[in-house]
């Protein structure tokens, strides 16, 4: 059977995940006629948290027709140009995953290979020190890419932090203006039918139906668990953290363009500099900490006064076995979620967003809707899978000595984590798959900046002198220093937007 296109779209929640669902629904498809409802209760809360992002959401924004300037201003936005994990390998150790590539090919060997092999001897400086990116976040500069032929100030990758609230907020006025229909209410029941889900009932007795149905409604997941009982993975032996505590905290000082992860003895601390406040967070296992404790640890860090009280998180790490299934797709908590220790949940909501819009029915379709369906299911969980080994590669190697760290380091891990080490293990080999979200400068960092196992180097190195390599290495570190220079505060940055914004 020819699958039907949809005609009217509801959106079950308006936080983040729903809001990002709503304007790129609004934007791509309202203008082919598509109806697109969105139903949010003013008496649930949103999560509030999920304020680090990765660069592919400049990509997002670009595809919705957001900008920048007029994003960073009203979410009290900052750029992030990567992420300092500190104390992960063994207290008093740090590194940063800075976005971005590190480097270039060294007489057409790859970077990373040629810098194992020339640190292996010590004729290479530690590897932050070739990244642009890397060096800018820890000096606080920043400056957004500018055409200048091969220099690495024309590729700076980046990201930004920003303010949840302000954001699903941004997010409403975009979707608005392009015709999408806001409905205030709390769902009290949700009718099924052939198709899946017919029709949500709100408690002021309203019926909202449609022929496509988004689960947004977070960690709640009303239609995709509550009315259609699709069952969940369950990840929490490969990441046992279950739960968060997070607080805020007045912004004394400059951000800086990037974000902390900072361990501690039963899990990890976040700090997301933020123009008008900092997000602060402790996430951690409950089986080694209590909630308490925790809550005590995080407010022994922060910097700042506090504003509010601290709010503890629940949640389980895992996702829905079929994110997609009969006419509603969950997004965003509703789907599954990990911990944010490479800030990789919006970016999930996005690229199932990007993922639907490819596979939606157009009516001209001649595969099944069932291909479909399977397609998105496997595409997707394929994507948390590998995310999922990243995450649990910062766990897994690690020297600290506390109880919770010596059982991460000994327990098992995933088979792709495991033969993604042994390669590593094996002369210092990084493969990434095609699509893998995590190219080779993550890996690298994450692999040397925790110490992972290696031995000899990659045969592919002998193909240059090493006194050649180490040449262009020192050339690289150069070109990088130069470009430094002609970065500005990351502050200034900021003032900038805000001055041009407030001329508008
Ligand atoms: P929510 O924000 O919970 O929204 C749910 C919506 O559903 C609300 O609007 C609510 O009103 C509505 N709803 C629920 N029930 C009903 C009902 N019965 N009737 C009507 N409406 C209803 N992600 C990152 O990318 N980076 C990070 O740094 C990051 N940090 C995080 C830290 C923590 C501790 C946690 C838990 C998550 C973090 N995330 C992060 C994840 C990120 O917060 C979420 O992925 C993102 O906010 C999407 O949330 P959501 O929209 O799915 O759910």
């Amino acid at each position: 059977m020819t699958p039907q296109a949809p005609q009217s779209i509801v959106i079950v929640g308006g936080g983040t995940a729903g809001w990002m669902a709503a304007v790129a629904f609004g934007r791509l498809m309202g203008p082919a006629g598509v109806r697109v409802t969105l139903v949010e209760s003013d008496a649930i809360a949103t999560i509030g948290v999920g304020e680090a992002t990765i660069p592919p959401i400049r990509t997002f924004h670009a595809m919705l027709g957001i900008d920048e300037n007029a994003f960073l201003q009203a979410t009290g936005g900052s750029y992030k140009l990567g992420i300092r994990f500190e104390g992960w390998s063994c207290p008093g150790e740090s590194y940063i995953h800075p976005f971005g590539q590190i480097g270039t090919d060294v007489v057409g060997v790859p970077f990373a290979a040629q810098w194992l092999r020339a640190h292996q001897v010590g004729m290479a400086d530690p590897l932050a020190q070739y990244s642009l990116e890397a060096r800018a976040a820890e000096a606080g500069r920043f400056s957004r890419p500018i055409a200048n032929g091969d220099s690495p100030l024309s590729r700076i990758g980046y990201a930004y932090h920003f303010d949840a609230g302000r954001y699903a907020a941004f997010l409403r006025t975009q979707a608005e203006q392009r015709g999408v229909v806001r409905r205030e209410g709390t769902i009290e029941r949700v009718e099924t039918g052939p198709a899946g889900i017919a029709a949500v009932h709100l408690a002021n007795g309203s019926r909202i139906d449609g022929d496509l149905f988004l689960d947004c409604s977070g960690f709640r997941a009303l239609l995709i668990s509550g009315a259609l009982g699709t069952g969940w993975v369950d990840w929490s032996e490969w990441l046992p953290c279950d739960r968060a505590v997070a607080v805020a905290t007045s912004a004394d000082a400059a951000p800086l363009p990037m974000t902390r992860a900072i361990a501690g003895p039963a899990g990890w601390r976040w700090r997301i500099p933020l123009q008008h406040r900092t997000g602060n967070g402790h996430v951690f296992s409950s089986r080694h900490l209590s909630e308490d404790e925790a809550t005590a640890q995080l407010l022994a860090d922060v910097e700042g006064k506090t504003l509010g009280d601290p709010r503890i998180i629940r949640f389980a790490t895992g996702h829905r076995e079929r994110m997609w299934s009969g006419n509603c797709i969950a997004l965003g908590l509703a789907a599954g979620f990990m911990e944010p220790l490479e800030s990789t949940s919006i970016h999930l909501v996005q690229s199932g967003l990007q993922h639907l819009l490819r596979l939606l029915p157009t009516g001209k379709m001649s595969m099944p809707a069932s291909a479909l369906v399977d397609r998105y299911n496997r595409v997707m969980t394929a994507e948390f899978v590998r995310i999922r080994d990243f995450l649990v590669a910062h766990y897994h190697l690690n020297a600290r000595p506390e109880r919770f760290w010596r059982e991460r380091a000994i327990a098992p891990i995933p088979d792709g984590l495991a033969d993604k080490l042994a390669l590593f293990r094996a002369g210092g080999r990084i493969f990434r798959e095609a699509d893998e979200l995590f190219n080779e400068t993550s890996w690298l960092s994450l692999l040397t900046g925790q110490n992972a196992p290696v031995e000899g180097y990659d045969p592919i190195c002998d193909a240059v002198p090493l006194h050649v390599a180490v040449r262009r290495l020192a050339q690289i570190e150069q070109v990088v220093g130069a470009s430094l220079n002609h970065m500005p505060p990351h502050a200034d940055a900021l003032s900038r937007i805000a001055a041009r914004e407030s001329r508008r």
